[in-house]
C-alpha cells in the first residue's frame, strides 16, 4: 500500500531527526500533501498511528496540509489548476498538461518535546 510507504518513510524523518538533535517524544507532525499525491489522508493516518507505534512519534497528532494541484499545458502554456492526474487543460481542453506542484508529500515540521 502506497501509505503505507510514505508512513514508513515519515518515521525516517523522525528517527534521522532525533539522531541529529536528541528530543524525547514527537507531539505533532505536520505534513504537506499534495493534491495529486494519490494518497488518501484517512488511510494515510491510519498508517501513521500503526507504523509510529513503539516509537518516539507514537500517538503523534498528523497534521496535513492540503498543497493544490499545479500544472503547465503545453499547447496552450497556460499555467492551471490541476484537480486529478491526465485531466485534460482547462483553459484549451488539450491532454498532456505537466504536473508541476501539489504532487509530493513533504515532511514540514516536527514538533518535539
Ligand atoms: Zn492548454
Amino acid at each position: 500500500m502506497h501509505e503505507m510507504s510514505l508512513a514508513e518513510s515519515i518515521r525516517g524523518i523522525v528517527e534521522e531527526a532525533r539522531e541529529k538533535s536528541p528530543f524525547g517524544r514527537v507531539r505533532t507532525v505536520v505534513l504537506a500533501l499534495g493534491e495529486l499525491a494519490a494518497v488518501e489522508p484517512d488511510s494515510l493516518r491510519f498508517c501513521f498511528d500503526a507504523v509510529m507505534k513503539g516509537g518516539p512519534a507514537e500517538g503523534a497528532e498528523l497534521r496535513i496540509e492540503a498543497v493544490p494541484g499545479e500544472g503547465r499545458c503545453p499547447a496552450c502554456a497556460s499555467r492551471v489548476a490541476l484537480h486529478a492526474l491526465y485531466e485534460p487543460c482547462p483553459a484549451c481542453g488539450a491532454y498532456g498538461v505537466e504536473v508541476t506542484g501539489g504532487n509530493r508529500m513533504q515532511v514540514l515540521e516536527l514538533e518535539v518535546e
